[in-house]
């Protein structure tokens, strides 16, 4: 469990962006304390992302408020979305 995971989690009040629901099922909530989302995230860990909202390949950093949390299915369905949509995005991703 990394800190910048659970400081993200606790600004984006446990819920994804991306898709308006829970990062993790059962925590629609604030948790009593840390260690709960902690233990959450222990479980989960595999299916949550940090999305860069400035890719680190156009000099984003790896600072929390360049971060937020995401489902990562929800990350590939954009990612698939955006190639369906955008050559360029493509072509930036090796997709093309
Ligand atoms: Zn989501």
């Amino acid at each position: 469990m990394d800190r910048i995971s659970l400081t993200l989690a606790a600004r984006q009040k446990g819920l994804c962006p991306l898709c308006g629901q829970a990062l993790i099922v059962g925590a629609e909530y604030e948790p009593d304390s840390p260690r709960e989302w902690i233990d959450w995230f222990d479980a989960m860990k595999k299916r949550l992302h940090k999305h860069h909202f400035t890719y680190r390949r156009d000099g984003g950093s790896d600072e929390v408020k360049n971060l937020r949390l995401v489902h990562s299915e929800c990350t590939d369905s954009i990612m698939r979305a955006m190639a369906a949509t955008n050559s360029r995005f493509c072509e930036a991703f090796g997709l093309a």
